[in-house]
């Protein structure tokens, strides 16, 4: 079969729900993926950030077989052998009373909602079904119908209503537009994002972070940070609200978590949030499975080991700085942080994103754009100085072949 071949079943037999590049990738080792035809690319998607630690990293790999080759699945009917010193090693980690494991990032989102309304109930004296949860523009965080109930992208909620209420929606990065909101005495929680990733890489001014959680702490309201994306060193730190010291009351993690290597997502929160939920509350049959926890053990432990978030912080600021050096009217703005980075294109000759990142493809390094105009580039965090430089000279060459 060829690329065209493994295209066309894909096409008949799964359902349209995405746009891929016309790439069939068979393999991956590090910062690369071969496609089925034996070419090889530079990944700068990183599975959505969730191959931060590169693609079928060894140690993953081997907490992974070694124990699905012992227990995969015992549901939480039972205790097991591993779920425990995963819960420790993370909790310990990140330094939180309690961890809530789930599966998929969304989950894990709706793990932080539920948790949120159930605390505004029991522990701050919202009236039963009053409490709200303020979400900002552009927002992503995942594809639920309560999730898309608080998205503002028409692809994402368009023609799944009703939708969940509950929501108040501010623009991003309007610590005004927050304190305004938060007068109203039945907001239990606000949910952000510390960087847009899905809107297109949006980072927000310096304080925003610190000014939100301090504006929320003065009217007892809890502080909830999507890291499912920024999180797990990808922005040049453990998590991108460290860049400005806070801690969230509530931390989604997901995508990384892994390694990118199996799902596994979270909730971290004190004993006071996290108690609020009682057995039969909530769950998940495969959340905490042991698989999952070794693998994240080993997710975690890489980290930490290999100085992820140190290399991201000073690839990103080299990146940046390469890319400014790209002389070309297409490229609109660069931004991002640590080596979560977005250029926005100038359509060009009837030229869009698409095709750049088409072109890209032809010179062996994949990105793909979103929201039209904008290329994420967020390659794994494993990536090596030169390598880096060789990608930037591909994206400058391939611009450049625009004029
Ligand atoms: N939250 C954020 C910030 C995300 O970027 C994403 C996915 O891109 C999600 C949640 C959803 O994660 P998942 O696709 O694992 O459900």
């Amino acid at each position: 079969m060829n690329t065209q071949d493994y295209i066309r079943r894909e096409d008949k037999f799964g359902a349209h729900n995405y746009h891929p590049l016309p790439v069939v990738l068979d393999r991956g080792e590090g910062v690369y993926v071969w496609d089925v035809e034996g070419r090889r690319y530079y990944d700068f998607l990183s599975a959505y950030s969730a191959v931060n630690q590169g693609h079928c990293h060894p140690k993953i790999v081997n907490a992974m077989t070694e124990q699905a080759g012992k227990l995969t699945l015992t549901s939480r009917a039972f205790y097991n052998s591993t779920l425990g010193e995963f819960e420790e090693y993370i909790t310990k980690y990140f330094r939180y009373d309690k961890v809530l494991p789930m599966n998929s990032g969304a989950e894990a989102d709706e793990t932080a909602l539920k948790l949120c309304r159930k605390w505004a109930y029991e522990k701050k004296g919202i009236p039963e079904n009053e409490a709200k949860i303020i979400v900002c523009e552009g927002n992503f965080h995942g594809r639920t119908i309560t999730i898309i109930s608080m998205s503002t992208d028409p692809d994402s909620y368009k023609g799944f209503g009703p939708y969940t209420p509950g929501f108040i929606t501010i623009p991003y990065n309007d610590t005004d537009a927050l304190a305004k909101e938060l007068e109203d005495p039945n907001v239990a929680g606000f949910l952000v994002e510390p960087i847009q990733g899905e809107a297109g890489v949006y980072v927000p001014d310096d304080g925003f972070l610190s000014k939100s959680y301090e504006l929320c702490k003065q009217k007892n309201v809890l502080f909830i940070a999507d890291e499912v994306q920024t999180g797990l060193a990808r922005t040049g730190k453990l998590l991108a609200c460290d860049h400005e010291e806070v801690r969230p009351d509530i931390l989604i993690l997901g995508k990384a978590l892994s390694g990118g290597v199996y799902p596994v997502s979270v909730v971290l929160a004190d004993d006071e949030i996290m108690l609020t939920i009682r057995p039969g509350e909530h769950g998940s049959t495969y959340g905490g499975n042991p698989v999952a926890a070794k693998v994240a053990i080993a997710a975690l432990e890489i980290i930490r080991e290999e100085n992820l978030s140190e290399r991201a912080e000073k690839l990103g600021k080299m990146f940046r700085a390469e890319l400014r050096k790209i002389d070309s009217p297409m490229i609109e703005l660069i931004r991002g942080k640590g080596l979560l980075n977005a250029i926005v294109i100038k359509p060009t000759n009837g030229k869009t994103a698409w095709d750049v990142c088409v072109a890209l493809k032809e010179n062996g390094l994949l990105a793909k754009p979103t929201h039209e105009h904008i290329i994420r580039f967020a390659p794994p965090l494993v990536i090596t100085e030169e390598q880096l430089t060789e990608c930037a000279e591909i994206i400058g060459k391939t611009i450049r072949s625009f004029e």
